[in-house]
């Protein structure tokens, strides 16, 4: 399951290259390029989740004499000097007319004949030559390349990821993601109080951590009636966690609508009003669905080093507003009271107002290669010039 499932992961990155074959075995997985560019497909492979490393690899005829040029011709390709080196032999086939020693010898000394700056070192070498003897050929290979880790994404079953356009949430799904979590984003959009380029810049980050394991649904709430509503009749400190207690509901209805099993989001403890333990203990209340808070425990700088390497950070600190600083007071309460929570929010149609925003719900597929209207018509203009 695993495997196949991290196969279909690989398929769906390379739409770009239909001709790339994946062929899944017991603990690895062939990739047979046919032609595709190497360096573009390592790209797209290296962050997909459930990959330990990825090694270019040549598939040759089982002959040493084959296997020596092919050695001398890849290490031809490097930069050699002053480097070191050693050949490691694994042989499936104990058949093969020569066994791992004499393979690693034969070939050493051919290198050495055929470079003379370059050194022998069986302790870390700067350049290890793979040779895999397998039953039907010979396996060479020169580069091995980190992957991304973790699991493959959906073998851990599905939950939906509350998106905003802010740093932590789109971190909180790559992290959500690499323990093999599928992801669908719920986003709460407050028309006309927040712009449709905040809800285009949360799609860019769906789009973006959609890299690290195929496309993603895109679930925008209608939340400018519930605001509104909120906004009337309760009062102002407990506005927030009213607020947050709301779309945490709706994203439990649509969590059972899609068949998912849990909530993600990018609560971090004590970060600000709403992610106080107090306020977890009123917001939580509505629900016994599993919350899994992957940034809960990070500091802020920590989860900007993330948002930097996944490169989501220059995309969320574009100064849109979201719909909760839009509704903010100016001083929420750190230490809400669940009983009072409860009590103010009784004064409101709940029931009626989540199935609204529920029903005006739109859905959308997003991939990695979602782009906006405007950055599309921003490329044409660079082509033509
Ligand atoms: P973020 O950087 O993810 O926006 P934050 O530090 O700004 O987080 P809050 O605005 O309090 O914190 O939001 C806490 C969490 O609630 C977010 O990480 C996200 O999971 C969820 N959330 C907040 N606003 C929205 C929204 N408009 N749509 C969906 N989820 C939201
Ligand atoms: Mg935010």
């Amino acid at each position: 399951m695993f495997t196949q499932k991290l196969a279909s992961n690989i398929k769906k990155a390379l739409v770009d290259f239909p001709q790339v074959k994946v062929i899944p075995d017991y603990d690895f997985m062939y990739l047979d390029l046919h032609e595709a560019p190497e360096e573009a497909v390592i790209e797209k492979v290296k962050p997909i989740f459930g990959i330990q490393s990825i090694s270019p690899v040549y598939i040759i005829e089982k002959d040493m004499e084959v296997a020596k040029k092919v050695v001398l011709d890849l290490l031809s390709q490097e930069n050699l000097e002053g480097k070191t080196f050693k050949i490691m032999t694994k042989r499936s086939d104990h058949t093969f007319e020569m066994d791992t020693n004499q393979i690693n010898l034969f070939l050493g000394d051919a290198v050495l004949e055929a470079f003379p700056d370059i050194k022998v070192q069986l302790k870390q070498p700067d350049i290890t030559v793979r040779i895999d003897v397998r039953r039907e050929h010979l396996m060479v290979s020169l580069k091995t390349i980190p992957g991304a880790g973790g699991l493959p994404v959906g073998t851990s079953g599905r939950v939906m990821l509350m998106l905003s356009g802010g740093i932590d949430s789109p971190v909180a799904g790559y992290l959500a993601m690499k323990r093999g979590m599928e992801i669908q984003c719920v986003h709460f959009a407050s028309p006309p109080y927040t712009s449709p380029q905040a809800l285009e810049k949360t799609k860019l980050l769906a789009a973006k951590i959609a890299r690290f394991g195929g496309s993603i649904q895109f679930l925008t709430v209608p939340f400018s009636r519930i605001q509104e509503e909120i906004k009337k009749s309760v009062p102002e400190a407990y506005l927030m966690t009213i607020m947050r207690r709301f779309m945490l509901r709706i994203t439990d209805q649509l969590r059972e609508n899609a068949r998912a099993l849990a909530i993600a989001n990018g609560e971090s403890v004590g970060q600000v009003a709403s992610q106080t333990l107090d306020s977890m203990v009123a917001i939580n209340d509505v629900t016994n669905t599993p919350i899994i808070r992957p940034v809960a425990t990070m500091d802020k700088l920590d989860i900007i080093k993330v948002a930097e390497e996944i490169d989501t950070f220059e995309l969320s600190i574009q100064p849109f507003e979201d719909c909760c600083t839009v509704f903010a007071p100016p001083s929420p309460k750190t230490k809400p009271k669940l009983e009072k929570a409860r009590q103010y929010e009784a004064r409101l149609d709940v029931e009626g107002l989540i199935r609204e925003a529920v029903e005006g719900t739109v859905i959308e597929g997003i991939t990695a290669n979602y782009t906006t209207a405007v950055e599309t018509a921003q490329q044409e203009i660079d082509d033509l010039f």
